[in-house]
């Protein structure tokens, strides 16, 4: 492969993996071109928490700056019992949370995150982002990667020596290839239902929250089968909350319908404070949460899935964006530390990535059974955090929160 080409990325999406993807390859020096199916760049759901291990690589790629001023740092996550209202745990964040883990735990909205990494792709020269683009089909050849989209009818034709399928959990990119590649898999819906709602700090169901929960954390309401996160979006002017129940599969996308019923059966024995609050936060809507599990990220003749493509996850640790900004992260790195041809590297970056992947996955599956415990296990996980110093609760994170990219040496 020539050595031009071999520097060209094609990034299949541009939500939160393709455009870090783009900035951190743009980073190296590669010449990257970002197709994106949606016409215009819009956030789809609310919030979003972006932990430690992800606002340092969102810093040293230059966009924290961008983010900061509509981010809010809250000072600690607060667990609490959703019938009683009694705090369980709290995890301090805020500065004592920057100080341990070297950069700072944000919560923002989803729409101010993604105009940060936009306007930051959009300034740079290496950078070419290409939007009203789906990704249509995929070429494997022995010199590079071809890839189609359509734009308005007209099929646009791109090619690179490595091709990114950073194209969200209905990966186009991964079912495009599954043919060639069987050891990629499918997203299974999880059997759980996410439910969302915004409101401004100002209104009624603003002053419900505010009778809840303080303004100024990341406060999750735990109850046998539904939990419920809640936290300050948009400079504190609104909060974001998102509910999790079992459910039956609805239609796919960010802003779907379900009936509110469910919601409202899984809230049974809840605090009529918190029943308040749903109803004053409408309207709610509904995600159906999909997981990707499979053998396989990556094809050795030079295509690599990630973020949600590769691995979707239950939002049970607030970490499927977070796990994407690193995969774009340590991608790059990781091609621009060992050189030559980028398709050589994509095994070694896939072995080194999957541990950290299935111990945030276990994290996740621990963190579901806890939050949705009942009867005896809810009294002894209660147990449990009462005795635990704040100090201790938040040195449990270290290892997720205090992450650094670190460099491989060749041997
Ligand atoms: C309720 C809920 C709460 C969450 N909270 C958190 C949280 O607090 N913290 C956290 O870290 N994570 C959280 N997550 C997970 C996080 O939202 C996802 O992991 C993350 O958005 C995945 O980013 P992505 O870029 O891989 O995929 P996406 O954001 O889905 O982006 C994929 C992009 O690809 C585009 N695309 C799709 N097909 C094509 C095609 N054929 N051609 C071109 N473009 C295409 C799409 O339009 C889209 O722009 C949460 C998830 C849910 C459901």
């Amino acid at each position: 492969m020539n050595e031009a080409r071999s520097r060209q990325v094609v990034i299949a999406g541009a939500g939160i993996a393709g455009l870090t993807a783009a900035l951190a390859f743009a980073e190296h020096g590669h010449a990257v071109t970002v197709l994106e199916q949606a016409s215009q760049l819009e956030a789809v759901g609310a919030g979003i928490q972006l932990s430690p291990n992800a606002t340092h690589i969102l810093s040293r790629l230059g966009a924290l700056d961008r983010l900061r001023p509509s981010a809010i740092r809250p000072e600690a996550v607060v667990l609490m019992d959703a019938a009683t209202l009694r705090e369980l745990a709290r995890v301090p964040l805020g500065q004592t949370g920057e100080d341990r883990w070297g950069a700072p735990y944000l919560v923002a909205h989803r729409a101010d995150l993604q105009a940060a990494l936009t306007a930051h792709v959009t300034e740079h020269p290496e950078i070419q982002l290409v939007t009203g683009a789906r990704v249509t089909d995929v070429t494997v050849q022995p010199q590079n990667i071809a890839v189609t989209a359509e734009t308005d009818g007209v099929g646009l034709k791109a090619a690179g020596g490595l091709l990114i399928g950073a194209d969200g959990v209905w990966s186009s990119v991964r079912r495009l290839l599954a043919d060639r590649e069987p050891a990629f898999g499918k997203e299974r819906f999880s059997g759980e239902l996410a439910w969302r709602a915004t409101a401004a700090a100002t209104s009624a169901a603003g002053q419900a929250f505010a009778a809840i929960a303080a303004g100024d954390c990341v406060t999750a309401l735990l109850h046998p089968g539904f939990h419920m996160v809640a936290y300050p979006v948009s400079e504190g002017s609104a909060f974001n909350l998102a509910a999790f129940t079992r459910g039956e599969r609805i239609a796919e996308g960010w802003s779907g319908h379900a009936d509110p019923a469910i919601l409202a059966g899984a809230m049974r024995g809840t605090s009529p404070a918190l029943a308040r609050l749903v109803a004053l936060a409408g309207p709610w809507t509904a995600f159906p949460i999909h997981t990707v599990e499979q053998a396989r990220w990556t094809m050795p003749d030079g295509v690599a899935l990630i973020g949600d493509a590769a691995h979707a996850m239950t939002p049970f640790a607030a970490q499927g964006a977070a796990m994407a900004i690193e995969d774009a992260s340590t991608l790059a790195g990781l091609v621009a530390e060992f050189g030559g041809d980028p398709r050589q590297n994509l095994t070694t970056w896939e072995n080194l990535r999957r541990p950290r992947i299935e111990k945030v996955l276990r994290r996740g599956a621990l963190n579901r059974l806890a939050w949705h415990a009942w009867g005896p296990v809810a009294i002894a996980r209660n147990l449990v955090l009462a005795t635990r110093p704040a100090e201790k609760l938040a040195a449990d994170m270290d290892w997720l929160y205090g992450w650094e990219q670190q460099k491989v040496v060749r041997r």
